[in-house]
């Protein structure tokens, strides 16, 4: 049966970016992706058109889709909002409650010819592919009571680090099934030293090691991997950690690849639905100048293909025709540096058009 994708352009340099990778599916149609693609508005686009970041519509369609490709949200214009349910983050947040969307896959993975663009030294980083699972409709973000209010004549903010057992379970699945198809290593980052929530965290993961034999577990504290992830990024291979720590760590991961033009995301939910996405915001500073590098979003539709689509020879295909474009030395302003040539958005996703052809 014909797979549903939903293409959700967003805001700001969001539309520049789903055009080009919308190029690379229709191409993937033509090799034989059996998928039907649909537009819909969210974000401040919703906002405008609607009054609704999340309208009800497109909720509708993504709930029906098998696979959501999304640009990005947000921007100054809806910064000043006052009603904040109306902000265009919602529309993103709405989106991962309401598909369950607890699996965040963030490959940090560093293109050799790209080696030069990080802050790190090249051999600290040249080779780098690490893929971090974090949990991410739980955790500290979500959890209940939570609040600001007046205690012994001051003001305190509290919040809950709460995990159920079978929340832990299903991400730790998630990750111990990734590091089967990848290095077969798993690092579950915790802070079991002090926080009873992260004990239970690492109980399950022990718990769960024996089904999966061919995966070496390690755990590590979360201040250590961030120390370890700046010192020796390549020791890492899969891995796993919770909603916070998670969003900490994989931002720091990204940058050690050089930019953030260049990094894919997926979430997924048990049904192995999923939403992709480049891990960069809306970028309102270049949007609509064809400054804006399409690459992260392109390989996001490979991520789709691989995850959610049952495609993987097209997703390989589609990280070839990367790999063979910036061989060529082709550069977005994000990566460009002597003796690159830079391009445009709509030059570069042509570029991966041709390359894909012929890869
Ligand atoms: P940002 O990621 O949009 O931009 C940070 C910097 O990176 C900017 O200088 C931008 O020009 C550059 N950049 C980002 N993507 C790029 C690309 N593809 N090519 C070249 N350069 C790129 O983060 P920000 O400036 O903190 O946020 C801007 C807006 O995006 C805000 O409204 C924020 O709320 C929103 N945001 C949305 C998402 C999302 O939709 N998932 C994520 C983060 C931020």
């Amino acid at each position: 049966m014909s797979k549903k994708i939903l293409v959700l352009p967003g805001d700001g340099i969001g539309p520049e970016i789903t055009a080009e990778a919308v190029k690379i599916l229709n191409a993937c149609r033509e090799a034989g992706l059996d998928a039907e693609l649909e537009e819909a508005l969210v974000g401040g686009a919703g906002f405008d058109a609607e009054g609704d970041p999340l309208p009800e519509s497109t909720l509708a369609k993504a709930k029906a889709a098998d696979a959501i490709l999304l640009g990005a949200v947000g921007g100054p214009k809806w910064d000043t909002l006052e009603d904040l349910s109306k902000r265009p983050e919602k529309g993103l947040l709405g989106l991962r409650k309401n598909l369950n969307l607890f699996g965040n896959l963030r490959p940090a993975l560093l293109y050799p010819q790209l080696a030069e663009a990080s802050t790190l030294k090249p051999d600290v980083v040249s080779g780098l592919d690490i893929m971090i699972v974090r949990e991410l409709t739980g955790g500290i973000y979500f959890g209940q009571p939570r609040g600001i209010e007046e205690r012994n004549g001051e003001r305190v903010g509290f919040n809950t680090y709460v995990y159920a057992e079978s929340e832990i379970e299903r991400i730790g699945r998630v990750a111990f099934e990734m590091a089967q198809k990848r290095g077969k290593k798993l690092c579950s980052v915790d802070k079991a030293n002090v926080l009873e929530v992260t004990m239970l965290w690492r109980e399950v993961m022990n718990r769960l090691a024996p089904e999966y034999p061919d995966v070496e577990l390690s755990h590590m504290y979360v201040d250590n991997a961030a120390m370890q992830l700046v010192r020796a990024p390549k020791q890492f291979d899969v891995v796993v950690t919770g909603n916070m720590f998670g969003d900490i760590l994989s931002d720091a991961a990204a940058m050690l690849t050089g930019s953030i033009g260049m990094l894919p995301s997926a979430s997924l939910n048990e049904r192995q639905q999923g939403m992709y996405e480049p891990c960069h915001g809306s970028a309102p500073d270049i949007a609509g100048q064809g400054l804006a590098n399409p690459l992260a979003t392109i390989l996001s539709v490979a991520m789709m293909l691989r995850y959610s689509l049952g495609e993987p020879t097209l997703a390989d295909r589609i990280e070839r025709a990367v790999g063979k474009v910036l061989d060529q030395g082709l550069r977005t302003a994000d990566i460009a540096y002597p003796g690159t040539r830079q391009v445009s958005t709509s030059e570069m996703g042509d570029a991966v058009l041709a390359a894909f052809a012929e890869a």
